[in-house]
């Protein structure tokens, strides 16, 4: 029996990752220095790796994301970029002006960069698995060289063609979906694949890691076809591993077919692989991979139970190797580092470094180590005990009826009691919610944080700021105003900062993208609002002006999804929960005369399971959770914001959420969104059409935001349309903001004046 784990987050213990990257970036450091500290991260990794499992991953370390180093491997570079030179075009094709669009790795919160194949020509340009492995190699290390499978790689990546258009070229992007299309490039691809491959058993490579999630995706036979075609390919140059994570396989029968010898199992994200391992068995001349330390969530795990069954798995298979579920990148690297935190959750929780641990110990206590055994028993003590209940909120779940989940007075009334209150104009104006949060807000919170001023001094310092948004959103002529969100960091951690139930870390930083860290909240207990959350700015704001002043709260479903959460109750109650906190706050901004109120849920779709037939399930609890907390008055009008561009195949579900008003973006997928209403025939809520990219800098002109609102009244009616940017204006800087709604502004005001003079 072996252990084996994978994705061991790379930023470091003191983020040294994203430092280096920054510096480098801004060339306060040369090539030949980040290089260097690039390769003592590597160390790092590998040293964790080495003080506790038996197999040890390389070609772990992406200077920016894997999926784009898999792009270079294979000379995917598209012609925009130019002859690939080395560091500058990586990072030109990651963040340069044009680069590669990011978009969430299956249904987590790790950004990958999507490769675009102009065509079938492929060279092997960069063999990352073959340098790594003879870097350590050289030290004396033997590892195993992990890859991304050239199915998963494909399944992520966009085809291009090259389409001449009315003078411009420009490009037709399509998912590659199309039988032929998709053999014709999978070829290619795996012509530079076999290449390296070739490589690697020259070197002496025996055995390599192949990840392959996408084969936990709903699957056409053909391609699964290919699938085995691949490995049985692959399999005459080296041993095959295969890593597959997020969910069950798709095809059981036909995954453990595969020509390989050793096949990979999530064994928590569901039960289903288990159930198939008991219900079909497993091939007793393969090894597998049993992902049963969880690569997603912090607890520690009950380590009995997994050691019941890898006992049991060890009865199928040839052999047993103990993994994680799926990569580590998810985790902070260690508890260790959370001096501040309350011991009784500390006790309780297992990050990268602890989750290693884990699968060290289950190891020898499978083999009888008495100490490990000891190790499994104390663990077991500290999780029997309760923590983090609160009777009275789960009563208040218990108690829920389907009236709670129901607004009283249906949207066709509705939308009448809050015209005659609001009194809108056609195609009114609004923005998402924050302002420009600039050095100035960020040194104030430092300093508040750190205890260098006062709370009643911050306080002061963002009611300041609270004056000059109110002042500015009159003088510009937006017709619904916010507070601006001066007094928040991230959406989710100020939130999780109020509610109880909820922790959040000093060090417990995690990857999103690139250089790009955030923390995610831990929900371990039972969640509550001890006190008001967002009442006292808000009523400032709105104490401040005769228009409407947006309530500006964060939605239950992407709160969850962006935290770390229990796992002994169902994700669906710990959503309630949020929602019931949520709604508290929602009653207390209508008592405060608070007319609109906007519950962000840019995560909302995001946190869908990765196989279509679970959708429902899924939608149908976080439908409820937002229905829930937005069970306002009738004349309170509720208005919700998602941020994506893909509303074609969820648009049922959203509509079914009951709001008044959503926004949406529509800039960046140029209107391509649009179309989901058109095809949703009963769309009958108001939609404020994101009229302009907020992340670029660009200021937009009149004539682009009125070609936006165009096509939308070509679909909507007009009645229906508001008119705001895409998304939140906190990364921008007023120079920029101030402008681009003044155009906004003008152009709804335009567009009003003439409509008035058709009819
Ligand atoms: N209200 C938030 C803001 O404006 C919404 C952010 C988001 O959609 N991600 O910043
Ligand atoms: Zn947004």
């Amino acid at each position: 029996m072996k252990t084996l784990a994978y994705g061991f987050p790379k930023l470091g213990e003191r983020r040294e990752f994203k430092s280096l990257l920054e510096n480098f970036w801004k060339n306060k450091i040369d090539e030949s220095e980040f290089v260097e500290g690039m390769n003592a991260l590597r160390d790092w990794m590998v040293s964790n790796y080495k003080e506790h499992v038996d197999v040890i991953p390389s070609n772990e370390l992406s200077y920016y994301d894997f999926v784009l180093d898999t792009a270079v491997m294979i000379g995917a570079i598209p012609s925009r970029f130019g002859e690939y030179e080395g560091l500058k075009t990586y990072f030109e094709m990651a963040r340069g002006k044009q680069a590669l669009e990011m978009t969430k790795y299956f249904n987590t919160n790790y950004h990958y960069l999507v490769p675009e194949l102009e065509g079938t020509n492929f060279k092997l340009l960069k063999n990352y698995p073959l340098e790594e492995y003879r870097y350590f190699k050289e030290k004396g290390i033997e590892t195993v060289p992990k890859i991304l499978s050239p199915f998963t790689f494909l399944k992520l990546s966009k085809a291009i063609r090259k389409v001449e258009g009315q003078g411009l070229p420009f490009f037709e992007l399509s998912k590659l979906e199309n039988q032929q299309d998709f053999e014709a490039y999978f070829n290619a691809v795996f012509g530079v694949y076999e290449e390296v491959l070739k490589k690697l058993k020259e070197e002496g490579v025996k055995e390599i890691l192949v990840e392959d999630p996408a084969l936990c995706l709903e699957l056409e036979d053909y391609e699964w076809d290919i699938v085995e075609e691949m490995y049985s390919c692959m399999s005459k140059y080296v041993d095959i591993n295969v890593l597959t994570y997020y969910d069950s396989v798709s095809n059981y029968q036909r995954y453990i077919s595969l020509p390989v010898k050793a096949l990979g199992f999530d064994l928590v994200s569901n039960k289903e692989n288990l159930e198939n391992i008991r219900k079909f068995g497993f091939p007793k001349e393969k090894e597998l991979i049993a992902g049963v330390i969880n690569g997603r969530q912090v607890w520690r795990a009950c380590l009995d139970e997994k050691i019941r069954l890898v006992e049991e798995l060890s009865r199928y298979a040839k052999d047993v190797i103990i993994a994680n579920s799926c990569p580590l990148f998810h985790l902070p690297v260690s508890v260790e580092f959370e001096n501040e935190m309350e011991q009784e959750l500390k006790e309780r929780l297992a990050f990268a470094k602890e989750k290693l641990f884990e699968l060290k110990v289950i190891k020898l206590a499978v083999e009888g180590d008495q100490q490990a055994k000891m190790e499994v028993e104390r663990v077991k003590n500290i999780l029997s005990s309760k923590f983090g209940e609160v009777q009275e909120v789960k009563e208040r779940v218990k108690k829920l009826r389907e009236e709670d989940f129901t607004r009283s007075v249906p949207y066709s009334e509705r939308i009448k009691l809050q015209q005659e209150i609001l009194k809108l104009p056609l195609l009114p104006t609004t923005t998402i919610g924050s302002f420009p949060q600039t050095e100035e807000v960020r040194k104030k919170r430092t300093e508040y944080r750190s205890g260098k001023i006062s709370s009643a001094e911050y306080e002061e310092f963002i009611k300041r700021q609270i004056e000059h948004v109110i002042k500015v959103q009159e003088e510009i002529g937006l017709d619904v105003l916010v507070h601006g969100e001066f007094e928040r960091t991230d959406m989710v951690e100020f939130f999780a900062e109020k509610l109880g139930g909820v922790a959040t870390t000093k060090h417990g930083w995690v990857l999103s993208y690139g250089s790009r860290v955030y923390r995610p909240p831990i929900i371990y207990g039972d969640v509550y609002r001890p006190e008001p959350m967002t009442l006292k700015e808000i009523t400032y704001a709105q104490s401040l002006t005769q228009k409407p002043v947006k309530g500006m709260l964060t939605g239950p479903v992407t709160i969850l999804n962006w935290s770390y959460y229990r796992e002994d109750i169902p994700k669906e109650e710990i959503a309630y929960q949020i929602a019931l906190a949520l709604l508290d706050e929602v009653r207390d901004l209508e008592n405060a005369g608070i007319k609109i109120i906007q519950i962000d849920e840019p995560a909302f779709r995001e946190g869908a399971p990765l196989k279509r037939r679970d959708w429902d399930d899924y939608f149908r609890w976080a439908v409820r959770a937002f229905r829930l907390c937005s069970n306002a008055k009738p004349q309170t009008q509720i208005h919700t914001h998602m941020c994506y561009s893909e509303f074609n195949e969820v648009i049922h579900y959203i509509h079914q959420m009951d709001f008044d008003v959503i926004s949406i973006e529509a800039s960046r997928s140029k209107g391509e969104i649009i179309s989901a209403f058109e095809n949703f025939k009963d769309w009958d809520r108001q939609i404020g059409i994101g009229v302009y990219d907020i992340h670029s800098p660009a200021i937009p002109d009149k004539q682009s935001i009125r070609l936006v609102l165009e096509r939308a009244m070509k679909v909507l009616p007009v009645e229906l349309l508001w008119v705001n940017p895409d998304c939140g204006l906190k990364t921008r800087r007023w120079e920029e903001v101030v402008p681009s709604l003044k155009n906004m502004v003008e152009v709804a005001e335009e567009l009003r004046k003439e409509l008035v003079s058709v009819q």
